[in-house]
């Protein structure tokens, strides 16, 4: 039976080291660190995240607010607020929470970005400098993903790590970060056209599922007592929930932690990391600023 690992538990202890280090800042004469949210649209996950977010940031001590805009909002419009918060010397942090309405192109909006505040770490100079290993910010997933594993005390040199997923946001900088010299992973990234997926899971140390498909990676898919980490969340049909749903990951959890060494839970394992990163890249960006 896998020992389960407590992303919720691990990013408190996190979040208590970043509501010391913000005290400590503030105690040398300093403004609170200073992050804007931007919100464009009704959509219920995206404002769900949104509010997390910025309850967990105002906790430790970071000065959070969220910028709101209805999903009709001209691209141009968009812009031209990231500019002003680029220029705000008030500002450390600016996150624009994706996706966006069809009509505002995504690309445009992340590389209008000033990097010094990109906290989310998706301007293409941020992703750059951590594919040579200089990085000014790191992404908040992934790096969620490697505080996890450190904490855990999950050995990473040498490791094979298996990624199913290739997306900018998580599996592409997830590969970059377990590349890292120091941390020293063999890594492999698999994606939909990858030809017989479970001979490749079936090699990995470390399995990191972030596909967007409940329960996919199932027990045949994972070596006995690999780590396997659950990116994933989704919404699963059940009608015994009062809001119809419940949250899934990518793993069949139930089957896959018979196997497993180490797993991670959803929700409850690396969602809450995701969000302490981004505390800490704040934080980071106030220091920098
Ligand atoms: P994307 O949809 O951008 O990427 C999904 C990836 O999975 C793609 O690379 C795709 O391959 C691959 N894939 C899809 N189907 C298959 C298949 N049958 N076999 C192998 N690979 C497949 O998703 P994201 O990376 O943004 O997110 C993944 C999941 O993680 C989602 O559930 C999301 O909600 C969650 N998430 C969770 C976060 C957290 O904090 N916990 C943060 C971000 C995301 P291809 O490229 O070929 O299409």
């Amino acid at each position: 039976m896998a020992q389960l690992i407590d992303g919720k538990a691990i990013a408190a202890q996190v979040r208590g080291e970043i509501r010391e280090a913000v005290s400590a800042w503030t105690a040398l004469g300093h403004r609170p660190p200073c992050l804007r949210v931007l919100l464009v649209g009704d959509d219920p996950a995206s404002a769900s995240y949104v509010r997390g977010k910025q309850k967990a940031a105002l906790e430790v001590g970071i000065d959070a607010d969220t910028l709101t805009y209805e999903s009709d909002i001209s691209e141009a419009e968009l812009l031209r607020i990231i500019d002003r918060l680029n220029r705000d010397a008030g500002v450390d942090g600016i996150l624009v929470q994706l996706p966006l309405p069809a009509h505002i192109d995504e690309q445009k909006v992340i590389y209008a970005l000033n990097p010094d505040k990109d906290v989310d770490c998706f301007h293409p100079a941020n992703v750059g400098r951590i594919m040579i290993g200089e990085p000014r910010f790191l992404p908040c997933t992934p790096a969620g993903i490697m505080e996890m594993l450190r904490r855990t005390g999950i050995e990473t040199r040498g490791a094979r790590a298996v990624i199913v997923g290739r997306s900018n946001i998580v599996g592409k900088p997830m590969a970059n970060l377990l590349l890292q010299k120091g941390v020293d992973a063999t890594v492999t990234v698999c994606h939909s056209r990858t030809r017989d997926l479970p001979a490749i899971t079936r090699q990995a140390d470390l399995l990191v599922a972030a596909i967007g498909r409940a329960h996919f990676i199932t027990a045949d898919m994972v070596r006995e007592g690999a780590a396997v980490i659950d990116v994933g969340i989704n919404r699963v049909e059940d009608a015994s929930r009062p809001r119809g749903y419940r949250l899934a990951g990518d793993v069949d959890f139930d089957a896959v932690r018979e196997k497993a060494g180490w797993i991670t839970p959803v929700p409850g394992g690396v969602g809450p990391m995701t969000i302490a990163m981004l505390l800490q890249n704040t934080l980071k960006a106030a220091r920098r600023s």
